[in-house]
């Protein structure tokens, strides 16, 4: 029997994390179970552990967290360059609404482990197959299972149709599952998925839902205690036609209609009036911000300076793979970052704020569950064993304000080591739980199949 105090052991590396105001402090760390159980430092002796990582002076960071994704895109990258939203919809989802249960399987799995390769250990998938299928479901349950990801499946409803009967933002449906049914599935499964996969409900947009499912997704959350994922204000045609028809901003809508509260985090949220920053901050709710999409599609860029400045909790999403195309959230941290420099505005948000967007606050907005669940680490003890070994040459080589500042702009996006819930997940660049080679060319045959 061993004698080895803790389970698993860093050792050689420099740690930063929000409790260090992302300044980097030599040393080792040390964790047991799901947890992390102590931080040493150079000269403190260094205890045995069953598994002893050496970080070879590289940089251990806290797991990032992609707010906003669809894990049911992944093999369409590439898929409607230069289309607008409203065209690019119909072109990418009338082929990824057919997806079978090991096409969605696949697709989710592929996207975690490219998620995991760029630092995310914890990743928001907003899910959607219409209709979705308790199969189909629990296909993408078990992919982001298998690969040892954290994830909550904000399964996507919808139940609006427009003036010509087809799906609002689905023209390619003819008909959708009665929204009783959608509701029940999220209720059965939110009661029975396994530890670090959990349910939501997803709403796909205010404007692609009728007051009776926004009602029925708020009663659901509410007893539940599941959070509400919701796509808001992401073109300005939505925004004029949500005005148009229920003669309110969709902000104005879902407050009214009690859908906004810390458990709720509204993705893009580009297109807003004043007072919808208002109702924003009041709320609790967070804004998921997700630049790289919102200009891949042309849909425009989220006043990020403004929605923190009213005090509205920021989450970074990377929104699917299909209008990215990646799932690279330290690219789109940098995005964040500089944008609102376009027109000459330098000293906005620090380096040290989107470091904690990405990490901290952002992510414990999502849903008011507790730091354990959702993986929130700051690399003190007790905190969840959710981190990242990056090779030295891939952060600053300073430890003062400089560091932070080094993580945004250089972005680093390739680590060694992830270590999630306590599992050594990718080790020395290699996956210990899946075979990626084969899931890989597996990807390949699919992604002819329904894009060639
Ligand atoms: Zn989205």
């Amino acid at each position: 029997m061993s004698s080895a105090r803790f389970d698993l052991m860093v050792r050689n590396v420099s740690m930063a994390s929000s409790s260090t105001a992302w300044r980097p402090r030599t040393g080792w760390l040390a964790c047991n179970g799901h947890t992390i159980a102590a931080v040493g430092a150079p000269d403190d002796p260094v205890p045995s552990a069953r598994t002893v990582i050496d970080g070879d002076g590289g940089t251990l960071l806290p797991g990032l967290r992609n707010a906003h994704t669809h894990g049911s895109e992944f093999l369409a990258r590439g898929h409607a360059d230069g289309e607008t939203l409203a065209v690019w919809l119909s072109s990418v989802w009338s082929r990824l609404d057919g997806l079978s249960p090991q096409d969605m399987r696949l697709a989710v799995t592929c996207g975690a482990l490219l998620s995991i390769r760029s630092g995310v250990t914890s990743i928001v998938d907003h899910l959607r197959r219409n209709p979705m299928t308790d199969e189909v479901l629990q296909a993408a349950i078990d992919g982001y299972e298998a690969t040892g990801i954290r994830a909550l499946l904000a399964v996507m409803v919808r139940d609006r149709l427009g003036s010509n009967n087809k799906p609002v933002g689905a023209g390619h449906l003819t008909s959708l599952e009665p929204a009783a049914r959608q509701i029940d599935r999220i209720a059965r499964f939110a009661a029975r998925t396994p530890d670090r996969i959990r349910i939501g409900i997803g709403p796909s947009a205010s404007i692609r839902c009728t007051d009776d499912l926004l009602l029925a997704a708020r009663d659901l959350s509410r007893d539940a205690q599941i959070p509400i994922h919701i796509h808001v204000a992401e073109t300005q045609d939505e925004a004029t036609s949500e005005r148009a028809e229920f003669g309110m901003t969709a902000f104005q809508r879902l407050a009214q209609l009690g859908l906004l509260s810390d458990m709720t985090a509204c993705a893009h949220c580009v297109w807003m009036t004043r007072e919808d920053f208002e109702i924003m901050a009041r709320s609790g709710a967070v804004a998921v911000h997700n630049p790289v999409s919102n200009l891949r599609l042309g849909s425009g860029i989220a006043d990020l300076p403004a929605l923190t400045a009213a005090g509205v909790p920021v989450a970074i999403g990377t929104d699917g793979a299909a209008s990215n195309d990646g799932v690279d959230v330290w690219e789109a941290l940098k995005y964040a970052a500089l944008l609102p420099r376009r027109n000459g505005a330098l000293d906005g948000i620090s380096s040290e704020t989107f470091l904690d967007m990405a990490t901290v606050s952002g992510p414990k907005a999502l849903g008011g569950q507790s730091s354990t669940q959702l993986g929130i680490t700051q690399l003190e003890p007790g905190d969840p064993a959710d981190f990242c070994i990056y090779p030295a040459i891939d952060a600053p080589f300073v430890a003062n304000d400089l560091f932070a500042s080094g993580l945004v702009l250089s972005s680093p996006r390739r680590p060694r080591h992830v270590v999630i819930d306590g599992v050594h997940i990718l080790d020395n660049g290699a996956f210990r739980l899946i075979d990626e080679a084969k899931i890989v060319a597996e990807a390949r045959q699919t992604a002819a199949r329904l894009f060639s």
